[in-house]
């Protein structure tokens, strides 16, 4: 078994009321997607376990972490941001390993985590109430306080990212949390948890029980002691998490991904967009909730839109995580034969684009990045979420057929339109149903600052910036009667 060198901390406990712990399950296999080979063990945490994180979170809130003043919070977390900065090669190695994600974009997970803690740190102590001009007599006003214990389940494909706007905006707004991570994913999960610990966050605070959805994610999403949930991940996992938050009637944010559309008009500047169009599909080895999935052009520039991308397709590299290429491997055996399958069903597609798969390890989970070409918008794969590196290409006449293509499926996350033209750009930003529209971008650099979430099958609430705060707190209205 080849460990992880760069670990400091024992990755087979739980971190319950700060104190290192075993799982009553035991413990479960870790692998390494780049070569499906063991590299250690996770604890297996299950219901025991998260009722102790709950309970240490209730006491926690109660005890110290209510009373710490907002701007003490946010000091704890400018800290945390830097210890994260601190360790950022570290961090990236051991994400590279866990989930096969290539080194650079390892460490920007990596430096996004840091930035969520500066962020949310500077954020804590502005999170303002209002006064309610009102009738005479009256002074009202209003008082932004925090839920108390808050449950984040977390996905395997953006760990760090996913932890940082997610915890970091929770521990901001005053809340203690329990955090249960991917099985597949979550060594960054401990790792920052313990930076948390070494930053001075009060033992409670925040709780990490790794372990099987179905056991520690399931007990988590049930347990009376929570008064928020916050999920990222399927729209299945995602609706059976609402149901049983609809059981203890608690607030939820879910995240489901998407199918997001670029849509590229026949005055577009072709050679910006072009690195936006591929690499909004193939980062993370299109494992990200929003990737890029359909490519829509107008039908002037779809031949020379589908050569140019079919082009780069052909020069992707695909390797092991450490070997920093372009594209890595998937991050279980389940999703290779999740995203095989899906390429099989493109048989009756063009094939416009295709990485080669050269000299790989022969037990990780590596598919070829595929592009398909002349796609019919109801096709299943123009419908369908694959969460891994496939793209299609649908051409489109005008701006009314883009926008109903645009708008046709299920979900409503992310989407971009590129034209030159100024009022085609705020007709379209409009007309889309998507929680982000970017203008002649993709994704703006992912900016820790810009809300982001979706509607329809995407799911629902804003995570990132301030939006993320205010959903992280509940308002009280206090109307004081003076006469
Ligand atoms: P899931 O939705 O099942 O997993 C996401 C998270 O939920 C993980 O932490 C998982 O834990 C946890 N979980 C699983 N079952 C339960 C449960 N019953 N109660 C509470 N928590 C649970 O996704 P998969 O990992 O199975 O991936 C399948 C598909 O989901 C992907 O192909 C992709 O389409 C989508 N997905 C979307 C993501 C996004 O960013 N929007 C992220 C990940 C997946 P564990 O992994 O330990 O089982």
């Amino acid at each position: 078994m080849t460990a992880i060198p760069e670990l400091w901390f024992d990755p087979s406990r739980c971190l319950i009321a700060g104190e290192w712990v075993k799982a009553a399950a035991g413990t479960l296999p870790l692998y390494d997607p780049s070569t499906g080979a063991e590299i250690g063990a996770i604890a297996r945490g299950g219901a025991t376990e998260i009722d102790a994180a709950v309970t240490a979170a209730t006491e926690a809130f109660h005890g110290v972490w209510h009373r710490t003043p907002a701007v003490e919070r946010g000091r704890i977390l400018t800290r945390l941001g830097q210890l994260v900065l601190e360790r950022v090669e570290a961090l990236a190695m051991i994400e590279a390993r866990d989930v096969g994600k290539p080194y650079k974009q390892a460490r920007a997970d990596a430096v996004a985590l840091a930035r969520y803690m500066e962020f949310y740190g500077g954020a804590a102590d502005k999170l303002l109430g209002q006064t309610i001009p009102y009738m005479d007599g009256y002074t009202v006003y209003t008082l932004r306080e925090p839920h108390g214990v808050t449950g984040h389940i977390v996905p395997w494909n953006y760990p760090m990212q996913i932890i940082g706007r997610s915890v970091g905006a929770a521990l901001a707004a005053g809340n203690a949390c329990v955090l249960k991570p991917a099985e597949d994913a979550c060594l960054t999960a401990l790792a920052f948890a313990d930076l948390a610990k070494q930053a001075g966050l009060p033992d409670g605070v925040l709780n990490v029980v790794p372990g099987l959805g179905a056991e520690a994610g399931a007990a988590l999403t049930a347990h009376p002691g929570l008064h928020h949930i916050s999920f990222t991940g399927s729209v299945a996992t995602g609706a059976a998490v609402q149901i049983a938050a609809g059981a203890n009637v608690i607030p939820v944010t879910l995240e489901l991904g998407g199918k997001s559309p670029q849509v590229v008009f026949d005055d577009a500047d072709l050679d910006a967009a072009l690195p936006f169009l591929v690499n909004a599909g193939i980062q993370n080895a299109g494992q990200t909730c929003s990737a890029s999935s359909r490519i829509l052009v107008q039908r002037a520039r779809y031949d020379e839109v589908v050569e140019k991308m079919a082009a780069r397709y052909g020069a992707l590299r695909v390797g092991p995580a450490v070997d920093d290429l372009d594209v890595g491997p998937l991050i279980s055996a389940k999703q290779k034969g999740l995203v095989s399958g899906f390429i099989e069903q493109g048989h009756d597609l063009q094939l416009a684009g295709q990485a080669t798969l050269g000299d790989l390890p022969s037990g990780g989970y590596y598919v070829p990045p595929t592009l398909f070409a002349g796609v019919s918008p109801d096709h299943t794969l123009a419908q369908n979420e694959v969460f891994g590196p496939v793209q299609v290409v649908i051409p489109f006449e005008d701006e009314a057929e883009a926008i109903a293509i645009a708008n046709g499926t299920d979900y409503g996350l992310v989407a971009s339109v590129w034209t030159d033209s100024g009022a085609r750009q705020m007709r379209l930003a409009k007309a889309i149903r998507a929680g982000q529209v970017f203008l002649n971008n993709y994704g703006a650099g992912g900016g820790v600052e810009l809300p982001f979430g979706g509607i329809g099958k995407s799911g629902h609430g804003r995570e990132k910036g301030f939006e993320a705060l205010y959903g992280f707190t509940t308002l009280k209205t206090v109307a004081a009667f003076h006469g």
